[in-house]
């Protein structure tokens, strides 16, 4: 069903996915033979050091419709779905994850909601159980934190599986930052949104790139790029603790008038020092995380960088 515009694009970001090409092919196959309309699927290879590359290749001499985009090493995944998107023809644009946690049959809901005339339709997980219980809990607090001092909002339990118009997909592309924090560009456009809820599976095979560390990066990246509350609260903080310390000295001089001086106070003088100290790091760490975000956008880099297409 090749063709050069076709109706539907779907985006697959892969990293290390060799186990779950097959499976996620004859899924997503299904469900589009029942759509019944044209369409491409672009496959991102990014910089997997397993035969994913190879699997996909094979697959792309096979069907016309397969797309490879070869990054040329690991960019990571908001970036290989940037570049997957920028890549696409279609008159809509679905992006899913190959470990199918994202039910390719929502697509057809997708696609009903799209021609009712929505600009953007998302998946929204009404279930995790199937995440793990640390994953739920510090996802639902970094929803809430990250709407409470951002100026949009990131609606909860909604990822980056959705359908976007191939307007959307325009605007989408005139965004230049470097680090992309898809699910806050996405929300950032706005546009006529519909909402289709679904329940996450587990991931058929292989293993989440996803641990603790990387995803506590993703959480600051998040809120550091559509947030500058982090910044201006030190005001608050600064304003507050210089009160304190006028109403303290006042106390003190007061006090030492009255009943003169008197020598012991190491212990309170140590703990302000060092609460001081610490408080002050903490700001200037803040800043730094600000400071290195604008230097890393400054260079302007490209966001990826393709090595082949087949
Ligand atoms: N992925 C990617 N580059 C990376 C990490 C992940 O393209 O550096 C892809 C991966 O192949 C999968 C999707 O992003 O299609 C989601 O990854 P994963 O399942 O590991 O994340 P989780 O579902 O646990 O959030
Ligand atoms: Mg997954």
């Amino acid at each position: 069903m090749q063709n050069k515009k076709p109706f539907l694009s779907v985006v697959a970001p892969c990293y290390n996915e060799e186990d779950v090409i097959d499976i996620f092919l004859e899924k997503i196959f299904a469900v589009l033979t029942e759509l019944n309309k044209s369409y491409e699927i672009v496959f991102v290879n990014d910089g997997s050091s397993d035969r994913t590359l190879e699997i996909l290749i094979t697959k792309a001499e096979e069907y016309d419709a397969i797309r490879v985009i070869n990054l040329s090493r690991n960019f990571g995944k908001e970036a290989a779905l940037s570049a997957g998107l920028d890549m696409t023809f279609g008159e809509v644009v679905v992006p899913i994850d190959v470990d199918l946690q994202d039910p390719p049959d929502l697509i057809l809901d997708f696609v009903k909601k799209y021609e009712e005339g929505y600009d953007v339709v998302v998946g929204k997980r009404v279930d995790r159980t199937t995440d793990s219980f640390v994953k739920r809990i510090s996802a639902e607090t970094f929803y809430k934190l990250h709407n409470k001092i951002s100026d949009i909002e990131i609606p909860n339990n909604v990822g980056d599986y959705r359908l976007m118009s191939r307007r959307v997909i325009n605007e989408l592309k005139r965004l230049p930052e470097t680090q992309r924090f898809m699910k806050g560009l996405f929300s950032w456009l706005g546009f006529k949104t519909a909402i289709v809820e679904y329940k996450r599976e587990a991931r058929v095979a292989g293993e989440t790139s996803f641990n603790g560390w990387k995803l506590w990066n993703f959480a600051l990246d998040g809120i550091t790029s559509f947030s500058t509350a982090p910044l201006r609260m030190w005001l608050y903080i600064g304003i507050t603790l210089a009160s304190i310390s006028f109403v303290y000295g006042f106390f003190i001089i007061l006090k030492t008038l009255i009943f003169g001086i008197s020598s012991p106070g190491y212990a309170s003088i140590i703990t302000i020092i060092l609460f001081l100290g610490g408080i002050q790091l903490v700001g200037i760490g803040m800043l730094g995380e600000y400071v290195g975000r604008i230097y890393i956008e400054s260079k302007n880099r490209p966001i990826y960088i393709i090595e082949d297409e087949y």
